[in-house]
């Protein structure tokens, strides 16, 4: 009686310390050992990576219509456009619409082009929309230059409609203001003016545009 228990007892000893199997027999073969790491020479100074510079932006491209009766002026308002934004975004002119960012032509008076004043024929030039510019297009934006109306204030005209598309508007003031006096719209406007840059700034996001003195006080 008493050998019966000590077998059963040996038994149950038995099964509890047999090892369990591995959870995760299988037969590949074991994988080779890692190779010892190499000795590591640390600099001294810490190491800070630098932050990837942020890619310049591409030049805007600018088709400035050969068929524009005022041309060198026009293209004046596209080099006055260029002294603003010098150190931040250069201008490139190229040779057709379809390669263009933006594209600057001469219409009619009657021809009606610009939204929200079809009957108007006075204006000096339109847009197609406000703002665009800094970003990239699938089709040039335009700039209408309306012919026997714009060629008195030819420079401003255009460097005020460029100014538009960028995002400006009539509320920001300076070179944008809307129904300019005409000694204003005549005065010999080297480059956009402070005050619509600034705002310019605020909307896009930027900094470090170049203004010129307005050539005359404004309102
Ligand atoms: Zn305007």
């Amino acid at each position: 009686m008493t050998n019966r228990l000590l077998v059963l007892l040996f038994a149950l000893f038995a099964v509890a310390c047999t090892p369990p199997p591995p959870p995760f027999a299988h037969d590949d073969a074991p994988a080779p050992a890692a190779p010892a790491p190499e000795p590591t020479e640390y600099p001294s100074v810490p190491v800070v990576a630098t932050p990837p510079a942020p890619a310049p932006l591409p030049a805007i491209r600018v088709f400035v219509d050969p068929r524009i009766g005022e041309y060198d002026a026009v293209v004046e308002a596209v080099e006055a456009w260029r002294v603003a934004t010098a150190g931040v975004r250069d201008w490139v002119y190229v040779e057709s619409y379809e390669l263009a960012d933006v594209w600057l032509l001469e219409v009619g008076p009657y021809a009606r082009v610009c939204p929200g004043a079809p009957e108007d024929t006075a204006a000096w030039g339109c847009v197609q929309q406000i703002g665009g510019l800094w970003e990239s297009q699938p089709e040039p934006l335009r700039v209408f230059l309306i012919s026997g109306n714009y060629e008195a204030g030819a420079k401003l005209t255009a460097m005020h409609e460029l100014g538009h598309l960028l995002g400006l508007t009539h509320a920001d003031g300076g070179f944008m203001t809307g129904n300019m006096p005409i000694a204003a719209a005549l005065a010999d406007w080297e480059c956009p003016d402070a005050e619509p840059l600034d705002r310019l700034q605020t909307k896009l996001g930027i900094t470090g545009l170049t203004a010129c003195a307005a050539p005359i006080e404004m309102e």
